[in-house]
């Protein structure tokens, strides 16, 4: 039986000025789910994370997180994001690993209450997670690309969310450290049974790490298990994408193993 539904788009159509950017969009992410959102540069992934978060609106179709429409959905503590900014810090970065993880509790509490001891636990157990405690006490600026992305992770763990949105998280990470990563995605998913949605341009690995596959060109051209995404052959694949994974490998950095 499926599971309740997180996050469920109903003909969601978009434009930032003439041109449809988003185009008729159905999508269900039910909870418990690893979903790969994947398709060509351009073809609307960012756009379409934003619009789930309620930072563009539709101009038709309907949002729902949780059940609630978006504009009117107030458990953001739910909802984790992390973004594509791995190596953005230099080495003289003001904050510690441990100080960057608690700022995703203190964001979430009012200002009436206080950092209580239990919440360094949290932060702990968080970095704990990622396998980041040694380094609580590290700058933030020190650490690799891979690193900081799974600080961000537990920035985004501490706060107990059951769905976590990631876009483009491995952009300007090493390449020996993408599929740690994506093992550690894996487990959270599996073992915390954690909701993830992630846009990635890598389709080899994507597709052999999430439960779910959706395939984007501004519409979606396919959404299902993983399983029956490896089932189909290349002529069902280039009916998808519109062009061979070969050719979208050449022209649009997919990778494809
Ligand atoms: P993807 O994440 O798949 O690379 P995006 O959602 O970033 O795609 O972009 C989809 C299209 O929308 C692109 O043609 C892009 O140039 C355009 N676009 C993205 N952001 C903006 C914006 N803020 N204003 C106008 N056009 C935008």
């Amino acid at each position: 039986m499926d599971q309740e539904p997180l996050i469920e788009l109903d003909g969601v159509s978009f434009k930032y000025d003439r041109e449809w950017v988003v185009e008729d969009v159905d999508l269900t992410i039910h909870k418990g789910q690893f979903l790969g959102l994947v398709g060509p540069n351009g073809s609307g992934k960012s756009t379409l994370i934003k619009l789930m978060l309620g930072l563009e609106k539709p101009n038709r179709g309907q949002i729902r997180l949780f059940g609630k429409q978006v504009k009117k959905f107030n458990r953001w503590q739910e909802v984790g994001f992390v973004s594509q900014k791995a190596n953005s810090f230099n080495s003289g970065f003001p904050a510690t690993v441990y100080e960057v993880v608690r700022s995703g509790l203190v964001s979430r509490m009012n200002m009436f209450q206080l950092f209580k001891p239990t919440h360094k636990d949290k932060v702990y157990e968080a970095l704990a997670e990622v396998e980041m405690k040694e380094y609580a006490h590290y700058s933030i600026g020190e650490l690799s690309g891979g690193q900081q992305q799974r600080v961000f992770i537990a920035r985004a763990l501490v706060s107990d969310p059951s769905l976590i949105i990631l876009d483009e998280p491995t952009v300007g990470v090493d390449s020996e450290h993408v599929t740690a990563f994506y093992d550690l995605l894996g487990k959270l998913n599996r073992e915390r049974n954690l909701t993830l949605l992630m846009v990635s341009h890598d389709i080899g690995t994507i597709t052999s790490h999430a439960t779910h596959v959706a395939c984007m060109n501004k519409s979606v051209h396919f959404h299902g298990s993983t399983e029956d995404y490896h089932h189909m052959d290349d002529e069902d694949l280039s009916g998808i994408y519109g062009h061979s994974v070969q050719q979208l490998t050449h022209n649009h950095e997919v990778t494809h193993p």
